[in-house]
């Protein structure tokens, strides 16, 4: 521990009492490595208050030290946010101490949760008031609020509901030199000027610590219905999505998933069966969704919807799920790929948008440049087809050095991947944000003015660079990997 890190954690321990502050190495080090194992840092300690005030002391008080702080909700993003520098120079900032509901008001369809609130318990305390929080994703169980809200989370909900841009009313957040913004007041106009929660919601970390937000709730689901069904690629899968929107407004989810990542969760996930019994060469899932128990069961309608698809061949097999459990096997299918394609060897992986009518042809001809590009890779494009982003998957050729593939080839493919996506008018980061993982790419891709902007934001809420340093924006140009 350096000098000045040790002069912050005993300011805090004094201040804050002793659980605001782990130094125990073996405590320390599972918040050390992303989720995917791809990102290792290091950190002397963990500050973990449980209070905005807390917090506000830590900032004011790192930046008087000129230590560097790592904001830190669940560990679960992806791009490798969370994960500290590797020479140990700042210290993790936890917030899953404030992990305080603060309210949930039904009447106005409102919550206020803490930062470190997971995302599944915020679940459960609407449900108790007959309410919902529409934003779901695969890591529910460990993700909090202050990250989705950091990261601008998507999920499989985003169809209906948009990301946590839609979904955050308000947000409380410290500001790198301490100060406190208080913006949770859930206003339908305000027009002050610069949108600070907006501006704080997908900043990684980079512009301050987000405390708490104001979350926007729907009524509770009064029944769902979950459909498999076998098709023959994503041209048909948008038709059909595009089909069942004319028929009904209640489609809240559609996933699409090619059959070689479907027997990949077969394969690697213990307990999942196929839904279907044929093979198919793609798959989407689709959930219909209803409010109002007067309402045509959701069941019939996708069935009602289903039909002539089914009849004039535009869907070659279908399956509703006939009870709540069978429902929940056919999502875990879903939410089991990123851990199925974990265990499955080295893959580099890009979680990227175009134009929704774009993404098929996106999938098929970007899918088969790389894997002509790249002999013995193998390509996986599933997720998020009506929102026109999908997770696009390089699987290494079997039998490769993992180290030194992705050492030395992913990169390559990356930029390969990176470039056919800005040529199809998309972006390189859809839902995951930038993190250490796609900085330079960023940098790269962006325009002059886009860069400049971001730098000069950067510049004018952390001057000192001292929030969630090496992620999303460096003050000056990084260094492009030759
Ligand atoms: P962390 O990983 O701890 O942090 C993420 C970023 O936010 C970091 O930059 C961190 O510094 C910053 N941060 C965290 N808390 C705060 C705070 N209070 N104030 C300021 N900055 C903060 N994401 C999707 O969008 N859609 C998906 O469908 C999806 N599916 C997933 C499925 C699985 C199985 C897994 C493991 C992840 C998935 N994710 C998905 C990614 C991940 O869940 C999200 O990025 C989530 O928002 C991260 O929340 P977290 O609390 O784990 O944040």
């Amino acid at each position: 521990m350096t000098p000045a890190q040790r002069q912050l954690t005993d300011s805090v321990r004094e201040k804050l009492g002793p659980k605001a502050v782990i130094t125990d190495a073996a405590a320390i080090a599972p918040w050390l490595e992303d989720w995917r194992g791809r990102y290792h840092g290091a950190a002397p300690a963990i500050l973990a208050p449980d209070s905005r005030d807390g917090v506000a002391m830590i900032l004011s008080l790192a930046q008087e030290a000129r230590v560097p702080l790592v904001p830190q909700g669940g560990n679960t993003g992806m791009v490798g946010g969370a994960t500290p520098p590797v020479d140990g120079s700042a210290l993790i900032l936890s917030l899953r101490r404030m992990n305080r509901i603060r309210s949930v008001d039904p009447v106005n369809g409102l919550a206020i949760a803490e930062a470190g609130v997971i995302l599944a318990d915020l679940h459960t305390a609407a449900l108790e008031q007959g309410r919902r929080f529409p934003l779901t994703l695969g890591a529910r169980g460990s993700a909090t609020i202050g990250g989705l809200a950091s990261t601008n989370a998507g999920g499989t909900q985003v169809l209906r509901f948009g990301t946590m841009r839609s979904l955050v009313a308000g947000v409380e957040a410290v500001l790198p030199d301490g100060s406190v913004h208080d913006g949770l007041a859930a206003l339908k106009k305000d027009n002050r000027g610069y949108d600070l929660n907006q501006l704080l919601i997908g900043a990684e970390g980079t512009l301050g610590v987000i405390t708490a937000a104001t979350l926007r709730l729907v009524p509770a689901i009064a029944a769902r219905a979950v459909a498999w069904v076998g098709l023959s690629g994503p041209e048909v899968a948008l038709a059909l999505l595009r089909r069942l929107e004319a028929g009904t407004d209640r489609i809240e989810s559609f996933e699409i998933v090619p059959g070689h990542t479907l027997s990949l969760v077969l394969q690697h996930v213990p307990g999942t069966r196929a839904p279907l019994a044929g093979e198919h060469p793609w798959h989407v899932l689709i959930e219909a969704v209803i409010t109002d128990p007067a309402d045509e069961p959701p069941a019939d309608l996708l069935e009602r919807l289903l039909a002539p698809a089914l009849a004039d061949g535009q869907v070659a097999d279908a399956v509703i799920a006939a009870s709540e459990a069978q429902a929940e096997a056919f999502w875990h299918i879903r939410d089991s790929i990123s851990e199925a394609e974990r265990n499955n060897g080295p893959a580099v992986q890009h979680d990227i948008s175009v134009p929704v009518s774009g993404m098929p042809r996106f999938m098929i001809e970007g899918g088969a440049a790389c894997e002509a590009r790249f002999p013995g890779t193998e390509a996986m494009a599933f997720g998020h087809l009506g929102d026109g982003n999908v997770h696009f998957h390089i699987r290494a050729p079997r039998g490769v050095d993992a180290a030194r593939w992705y050492a030395e080839d992913a990169p390559v493919i990356t930029r390969f991947v990176n470039d056919l996506v800005v040529a199809a008018g998309g972006s390189i980061s859809a839902e995951h944000g930038i993190g250490q993982m796609k900085l330079k790419e960023l940098e790269r891709l962006s325009s002059p003015a886009r860069m400049a902007a971001l730098r000069a934001i950067k510049a004018a809420f952390d001057p000192g660079a001292l929030m969630n340093p090496g992620k999303l924006v460096a003050l000056a140009p990084e260094p492009l990997a030759p």
